[in-house]
């Protein structure tokens, strides 16, 4: 395992992106960061800036508004990233299915990693969540390392 690697399994930075939802699921996992459930324990730093994260947490269906918004954070994401869909409204539209200033769930906008389900989740669903998408981080660093060893393997 490289130390990019176990930095990243010890310390994911996480941004939370809210979309248009009803605020439940964003309030699920504010409480994630509360000594309850103490997300920090497992090195989980949330961050504001895309540049510094390697998890997108969305929360909420995708606004019209919101759609380039979105995708411009993502791409600012530096590779490896997951993105962490939270809640029905995020992985399908949920309740605004259908409503004229939506346009679906996230994957709609930006490729989706992981599905968390609930209205609203559970903190502890948000945290498995966050556990599974740090193994595709690690599957997606080792692709990544793997391909720049075979290209310098090519060139040499
Ligand atoms: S899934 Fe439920 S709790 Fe979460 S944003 Fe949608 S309506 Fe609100």
């Amino acid at each position: 395992m490289s130390l990019t690697e176990i930095s990243r399994k010890k310390s994911p930075w996480v941004i939370h992106v809210g979309t248009g939802g009803c605020n439940g699921c964003d309030l699920e996992i504010l409480a994630c960061l509360t000594p309850r459930y103490d997300v920090s324990r497992f090195g989980v730093m949330s961050t504001g800036n895309p540049k510094h994260a390697d998890v997108m947490l969305v929360v909420g269906p995708v606004t019209i508004k919101y759609k380039e918004i979105i995708k411009n954070l993502y791409d600012q994401m530096p590779d490896p990233k997951v993105v962490i869909s939270v809640g029905t409204c995020a992985s399908t539209g949920g309740i605004y299915q259908g409503c004229y200033g939506h346009c679906g769930g996230v994957d709609k906008v930006v490729p989706v990693d992981v599905y968390v389900p609930g209205c609203n989740v559970r903190p502890e669903a948000v945290i498995d969540g966050l556990v599974l998408a740090l193994d595709i981080l690690n599957e997606k660093e080792r692709k990544i390392l793997e391909e720049k060893k075979a290209k310098a393997k090519g060139a040499a």
